[in-house]
């Protein structure tokens, strides 16, 4: 890991796609030669100039979107977890969230609100955003994301609860078939105190509204 001192979050942002696990020229290769075949079977000509550099950008764009394959818990925690006699909840609220549905591989949407309740161990706030995009970064039903989540969170923190709230829009269904622009899937999943205490799930249900 380099140090972050002096970085503009621009070389920041470039570092962070430089530094992804990557899938490997093989696969990488495979994905471009697919993405050429789908452009000749909806009726394009591949090698039209527009096109010349779509499988390869396709391909590599498709390579990021499901990076989560290639990253483990274990990587992202590391050494971010530290002592703490914090007793209340922890929110990390609007997380942005960039999946794909796997029914359809189209994106779905939204934000993630993630909240626990520590028992002696706190873990610094941007890992839990990027243990959503661990996830979220794989094909996905949103249901199964939300508790990869809090199941991740519960393995990594022994917390006293975890409570994960999705908000998505599913491209899937805004752009095909029903159309429904507006329709926001919601999705929840309450662990330890979050699903046993009337109190602490008020609390957390109140804390995002
Ligand atoms: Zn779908």
């Amino acid at each position: 890991m380099s140090a972050n001192n002096g970085e503009t979050e621009l070389q920041a942002a470039e570092r962070r796609i430089r530094d992804i696990p990557r899938c490997g020229a093989a696969r990488l290769a495979s994905l471009e030669g697919s993405y050429r075949a789908i452009l000749e079977a909806i009726g394009e000509d591949p090698q039209r100039e527009g096109l010349l550099k779509t499988p390869g950008r396709a391909a590599r764009a498709l390579e990021f979107l499901t990076i989560g394959y290639r990253q483990s818990l274990d990587d992202i925690v590391n050494d971010a977890i530290f002592h703490s006699e914090a007793s209340e909840i922890v929110l990390v609220k609007d997380i942005e969230l960039y999946s794909m549905c796997e029914h359809h591989m189209l994106p779905f949407i939204g934000k993630a609100h993630v909240a626990y309740i520590p028992n002696g161990k706190v873990i610094g706030l941007s890992k839990v955003a990027r243990i959503v995009d661990m996830f979220a970064r794989r094909l996905q039903i949103q249901e199964n994301l939300t508790m990869q989540i809090a199941d991740a969170l519960m393995a990594a923190l022994q917390p006293r609860g975890v409570g994960v709230v999705i908000e998505a829009k599913h491209l899937c269904m805004m752009a095909r078939g029903v159309e429904k622009q507006n329709s926001v899937m919601t999705s929840s999943c309450l662990l330890g105190s979050f699903k046993e205490d009337a109190r602490t799930r008020s609390e957390f249900l109140s804390l995002l509204s």
